[in-house]
């Protein structure tokens, strides 16, 4: 696999937005790489904007597989639970807030 090819040099990590304002390894790209490298909780997928920042700043391009650990995640059935509700809102209403009126601003507004 791709991400295999990461070698830990960090330099996606200050072009990632998540990373800028966490400062978590784990939830850097580099880290995201190992996480998913390893099969670790598929749930880090959703710690990430799906930008693409890091593959430009990384110098092999690697692409993270982020897409990737949220199926898993789904398929687990560990998906966060406002995804949960978000995807339940869809299949009911044909929108991601539920049951709006008319003119009505949602009340939860929902992100991943
Ligand atoms: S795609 Fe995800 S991991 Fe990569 S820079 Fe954007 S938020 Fe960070
Ligand atoms: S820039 Fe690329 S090679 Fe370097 S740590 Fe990030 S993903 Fe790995």
């Amino acid at each position: 696999m791709e991400r295999k090819r990461c070698v830990k040099c960090g330099l996606c990590r200050e072009a990632c937005p998540i990373f800028r304002v966490i400062r978590s390894e784990t939830l850097s790209p580099r880290g995201k790489a190992v996480i998913s490298e390893r099969k670790g909780p598929p749930e880090v997928g959703y710690r990430c904007t799906l930008c693409k920042a890091c593959r430009e700043a990384c110098p092999l391009g690697l692409d993270l597989p982020m897409e990737e650990m949220r199926l898993r995640a789904a398929q687990e059935g560990r998906s966060p639970s406002s995804v949960r509700e978000m995807m339940e809102n869809v299949w009911r209403y044909g929108n991601p807030f539920g049951d709006l009126k008319e003119e009505k601003v949602p009340s939860k507004l929902y992100c991943c």
